[in-house]
């Protein structure tokens, strides 16, 4: 079905053909929700289409608009130039946390990507999910009850029901290096250690300050949350501004500790600090 905000022109482009399919969910009730579909398409109208794509519960694609959407947002570092919104085509799904997939929805939504994915000579590892790629790792948690895995090797499957699968056009992103600690899991600005809490300025610092790291994202409201957690943890005023002072006393607490007193907060000192995301 052509959603009626179809464009004659795209917004932006992307490869021809794409590099990549991201799938989402769309964390609209359960059960059918047509709203949804207006809610993704006014955003087309608003110059910003959330996906080019959204699968129904019934398993109907609805055509959203062609060229670029900004589905992925801010991706890891391995899947930049593949999987993010400038090279990658977004799929939307009628679907929140917790909810059944229905398996006529589920069924059309592997077939039109093994679909597609063949058309555009790829192979089934350019299937991504949002929760995997989504950047700071962890800020995504669609689409929500399915595996990567699975879910490539069974496109993979209806891929290769016609003719053979061609081979991958480009190298595959890398994975990432070795599997990360659950300390480094647990801390909020991801487990990379690209990102950590400390006054503004530095490269990867995240400082609760307008127009600083993560300020711009919808992790926004919850950074300041996280900074307080820190601030009451080593005595200083709660405000979730990450400044000198805060600095200061990080750095005397880690001095205490026998951490590295450095004054700046990654996940080694966020566990001893005993935060929570
Ligand atoms: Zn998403």
């Amino acid at each position: 079905m052509i959603a009626s905000t179809w464009p004659t022109k795209p917004l932006g482009t992307i490869p021809d053909p794409p590099r990549a399919i991201v799938w989402h969910h769309d964390a609209s009730p359960p059960g059918p929700s047509p709203g949804a579909l207006s809610w993704i398409t006014s955003s087309y109208a608003g110059q910003k289409p959330s996906a080019q794509f959204w699968v129904d519960t019934q398993g109907t694609w609805w055509l959203i608009g062609q060229g670029k959407a900004w589905h992925a947002g801010t991706v890891g570092p391995p899947y930049k130039g593949v999987a993010d919104s400038a090279n990658s085509v977004g799929i939307e799904t009628d679907h929140t946390v917790g909810e059944p997939w229905p398996p006529v929805m589920l069924d059309s939504l592997r077939r039109g990507t093994a679909a597609l994915l063949k058309a555009w000579g790829h192979g089934p590892d350019r299937l991504f999910f949002h929760k995997q790629i989504g950047y700071p790792y962890g800020r995504k948690v669609d689409p929500a009850g399915l595996d990567l895995e699975p879910e490539r090797q069974r496109v993979g499957e209806l891929m290769r029901g016609g003719a053979p699968a061609p081979k991958p056009t480009a190298p595959a992103p890398k994975p990432l290096g070795g599997k990360p600690s659950p300390a480094q899991v647990a801390f909020p600005l991801g487990p990379d250690g690209k990102l950590y809490f400390g006054p503004r300025g530095g490269r990867g610092a995240v400082s609760g300050f307008e127009g600083t790291n993560l300020m711009a994202t919808d992790l926004a409201p919850r950074v300041r949350g996280w900074i307080a957690q820190i601030q009451r943890a080593v005595g200083v005023t709660a405000d979730g501004l990450y400044g000198d002072r805060t600095k200061a006393a990080v750095a005397a607490w880690q001095r205490k500790q026998g951490l590295d007193p450095d004054g700046l907060v990654g996940w080694r000192s966020w566990e001893k600090l005993g935060g929570k995301k």
